[in-house]
């Protein structure tokens, strides 16, 4: 499998420039939209026309490239972009795959960078409901089929299993009701398309979000230079997004408690009620969301009127 995007996109791709950074992203597909607002909370404007391949960063020297996410990794090792923001999932596979093609120097030039929040999924191998799962073994002789072929096979050799992979692009779910593979290894996120194909899932070769990877900029100091601003952003951004403000009223004993409940709750301000001196009102920021599950835990140490604001901007 070649880490190449497909030529006819090159050709309609505006010369790099060297003082401008170029960000690649999903053109249309579940990471677009999540993409493009995260960018946006980093205060990057683009002049952006419906179909457009390439989008001029109207505010900061950054520009913005729309592609099918699979190029991204061939485009970050060729150059072609410096930034990119795609699945782990792809990422690995594009690495995998130019490791057993016999480029794996094209892969140790791409570095993720960070993990974004957004797109979790997991590479998952599952087997139709009624067949009676023990161990991997059981793979042994199956044909199994995938999208992500260089990944799966790579485990496969690990695991010492002889199993055959056979590449389907799409619909890989329907493929073992369609007699054409016995199982198949694909993305799962909520399991729900798993379960309406009858398929169970059996074991899980990676864990995946969103993420930012980068090629080697050693060389091109204002362009890290660009990046090293662009990554500060996004700490804020999505430090922000995880955090919330919390108000409540407690019994005044049990403060100490509260904060051990919140998750990375700093130290909180406790002001006095009107007319009791048994409870007071708490109110912190938590540096991680805020579940049900604290809640309830709360409640059950006596906190009431508990109230979870999200937090615009922060600057620590
Ligand atoms: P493209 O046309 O860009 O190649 P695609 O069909 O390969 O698009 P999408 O289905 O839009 O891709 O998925 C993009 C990414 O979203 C996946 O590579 C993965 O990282 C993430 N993702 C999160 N949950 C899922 C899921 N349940 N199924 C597929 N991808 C998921
Ligand atoms: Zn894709």
């Amino acid at each position: 499998m070649a880490l190449s995007a497909a030529p006819g996109i090159k050709a309609a791709i505006p010369k790099m420039a060297k003082e401008r950074l170029r960000i690649a992203i999903q053109k249309s597909g579940r990471l677009t939209d999540k993409s493009l607002d995260l960018l946006s909370r980093c205060g990057l404007d683009f002049a952006r026309s419906k179909d457009a391949l390439f989008c001029f960063g109207r505010n900061m020297p950054v520009d913005l490239l729309l592609v099918r996410d699979d190029d991204i990794p061939g485009f970050l090792a060729e150059g072609i972009c410096d930034v990119g923001l795609v699945g782990d999932n792809v990422a690995a596979e594009k690495a995998c795959a130019s490791f057993f093609s016999g480029k794996p120097s094209q892969a140790k030039t791409v570095q993720r960078v960070r993990g974004l929040g957004y797109g979790a999924c997991r590479l998952s191998i599952a087997l139709p409901q009624e067949y009676a799962y023990h161990h991997l073994g059981d793979l042994q002789g199956m044909t199994l089929a995938t999208s992500y072929p260089a990944l799966l096979q790579k485990f496969l050799d690990e695991q010492k299993i002889e199993a055959r992979v056979i590449y389907l692009s799409g619909s890989v779910e329907i493929a073992p009701r369609l007699g054409t593979a016995d199982g198949i290894c694909d993305l799962v996120s909520s399991g729900a398309t798993l379960a309406a194909n009858r398929l169970q899932e059996v074991h899980t070769l990676l864990e995946s979000e969103a993420a930012l990877y980068q090629r080697d900029l050693s060389a091109e100091t204002k362009k890290q230079n660009i990046l090293n601003v662009l990554l500060q952003r996004l700490n804020s951004v999505l430090q922000v997004s995880a955090s919330k403000y919390v108000m409540l009223h407690a019994p005044a004993s049990q403060v100490a408690a509260i904060t051990q409940i919140l998750p990375a709750a700093e130290s909180p301000t406790v002001l006095p009620l009107e007319g009791t001196t048994q409870r007071v009102a708490v109110h912190t920021l938590c540096r991680e969301n805020v579940l049900w599950e604290h809640l309830e835990q709360l409640k059950a140490i006596g906190a009431s009127a508990i109230l979870v604001l999200p937090v615009e901007k922060m600057l620590a």
